[in-house]
């Protein structure tokens, strides 16, 4: 067995005949066929003359052939290379130029788009529907299902994510065989995870955590996936009777809640209930606890780390933060300017080390230098504190960092306020450009139903809780938070969109 990702994960599934994947339409996959399939697709690609260092760059909607894919790549010793589905020709040009990759598989739908952009920036492309149909698929159904998997090393590269890239130009994460093996392993560890897992998957396959985290930890364990194309509140409710766990953004817990049919009986054959990508509100964690007697295990990761921290399997699950660091997993918590380290207690921004710490930006060496320090640390860009039991607790995005006439304001606690304000379903605090104080506390709120709570309440109910600087100079009510796939509040937009509320109103 060699360092591939792919034999960490699953040496020896050729001849496992327990089942590895449902579909929706109730048909199934075991481990040995999905093996096979992969096997098809890897010998394919050897053919193609696709192999070590090769990009493969794959903007597919979610199936199980998507998944085989993903693995064949590691197989053939190449790099998997997902893309949103919802990027645009645009934005997909810009990552194809970047990223040079041998082969490109997109959706039936998109490829003449892919083939002009191809045309331009090099690649192959082939394509793949949701089915799994394509001219990929039908390419390699006439190749052996035998591969022998080309040998890798902890460090030789196995993926490259593109972050979301909400500020600035969007960065490829260079993600080794190590980097992935070493998180998928310590989870299975962490969560118990076992053969008898059965684990409800209604994310997208394109990211951190769909992919590397619930199929991998789910692959390692040779547990079961329920594959669900997209998520269905009602479908996944009935689902939990015959599931184990559900990995989900916070959003799904919210909708989840929003159904009558939530209770202790439709979650009695869970035993785990995981939420990451995005903070999870501590009331939604109460009010998981209280309908369905399970605390939901928040945690903390990004696409250049992996998985960092963890609430504990056996242990308080704190509403409100994500847990401990993984073993093997370092984390400190430092002034943004100096670099010192701060005591228990202080906000400031999380740094990182370990094995799970991605290789740098693929073609930035610059940025790459940027964001770590001398001993090895990743700077995460994210604000957080530690407390004397060694939870970590996230603050936001140093980005979203407001300062308002000299005072560092941080948007978590000011939205935790407004949420608790009667009548409030959720908010979003950001700074605004202000002649007077450089950025204005702005806070966008979404009512709750038939809610009339109005912007002079809010202030009123903040005044006697919140130092004034903190307070909200304005209070827009919007019918939704702008959020991207994976649940997380884009503030840039609210920031674009209030950019000039203060131009002309006196704040
Ligand atoms: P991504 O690279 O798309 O996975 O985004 C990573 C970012 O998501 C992190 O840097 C955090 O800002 C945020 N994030 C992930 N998990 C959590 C969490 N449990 N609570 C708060 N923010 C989170």
């Amino acid at each position: 067995m060699t360092s591939n990702l792919y034999d960490r994960l699953l040496a020896g599934a050729e001849s496992d005949q327990s089942i590895c994947i449902e579909k929706d339409d109730g048909t199934a996959l075991s481990y040995a066929e999905l093996a096979a399939l992969s096997g098809r697709f890897a010998n394919f690609l050897a053919r193609i003359g696709i192999g070590p260092n090769h990009r493969v760059a794959v903007k597919v909607e979610k199936s199980v052939e998507a998944v085989a894919l993903y693995l064949a790549t590691l197989r053939a010793g190449a790099v998997y290379l997902p893309l949103n589905t919802a990027y645009t020709p645009t934005e997909t040009e810009y990552f194809i130029r970047d990223a040079q990759p041998t082969l490109i598989v997109c959706d039936p739908r998109e490829e003449a788009d892919l083939r002009a952009i191809a045309a331009k920036a090099g690649g192959r492309v082939e394509t793949l529907d949701h089915r799994g149909k394509g001219s990929l698929a039908d390419a390699a159904a006439g190749f052996p299902a035998r591969f022998d998997t080309v040998a890798r090393t902890n460090d030789d590269l196995a993926a490259i994510l593109y972050t979301s890239g909400t500020t600035g130009r969007s960065k490829g994460a260079m993600l080794t065989h190590g980097n992935l093996s070493s998180n998928a392993l310590t989870l299975v560890q962490e969560w118990r995870y076992s053969s008898k897992d059965v684990l409800i998957h209604a994310l997208p396959i394109y990211h951190v955590h769909g992919l590397f985290v619930a199929c991998n930890v789910t692959f390692a364990a040779r547990a079961r996936i329920l594959f669900m194309q997209k998520f269905d509140a009602e479908r996944i409710l009935t689902t939990m009777a015959r599931s184990t766990v559900l990995m989900g953004v916070p959003t799904f817990y919210v909708r989840l809640l929003e159904s009558a049919n939530l209770n202790e009986r439709a979650t009695a054959n869970m035993r785990l209930f995981v939420a990451g990508s995005a903070p999870l509100l501590a009331e939604t964690h109460r009010a998981w606890k209280e309908r369905t007697g399970h605390a939901i295990l928040e945690r903390y990761g990004m696409t250049e780390t992996g998985m960092i921290a963890s609430n504990p399997y056996e242990g308080a699950r704190i509403a409100g933060s994500v847990g401990r660091p993984l073993p093997a997993v370092e984390v400190r918590v430092t002034d943004p300017e100096t670099g010192a380290i701060l005591p228990v207690g202080d906000v400031g921004m999380i740094e990182v080390k370990g094995p799970n710490v991605f290789a740098g930006y693929w073609n930035m060496p610059d940025k790459t230098a940027a964001e770590f320090r001398a001993d090895g640390f990743f700077i995460t860009g994210d604000l957080g504190k530690l407390d004397a039991q060694g939870y970590l607790y996230i603050v936001g995005r140093g980005k979203d960092l407001i300062i308002t006439g000299g005072f560092n304001v941080y948007p978590k606690e000011i939205e935790t306020e407004i949420d608790a304000i009667d009548g409030v379903s959720e908010s979003a605090v950001v700074g605004v450009p202000h002649a007077d104080f450089g950025e204005g506390v702005t806070a966008a709120v979404v009512r709750l139903p038939n809610s009339s709570v109005d912007e002079r309440a809010i202030l009123d109910a903040l005044s006697g809780r919140l130092a004034k600087f903190k307070q909200p100079k304005r209070v827009i009510f919007v019918e939704t938070l702008p959020r991207n796939t994976m649940g997380k509040v884009q503030k840039n937009l609210l920031r674009e969109r209030f950019a000039t509320i203060y131009a002309t109103k006196a704040g």
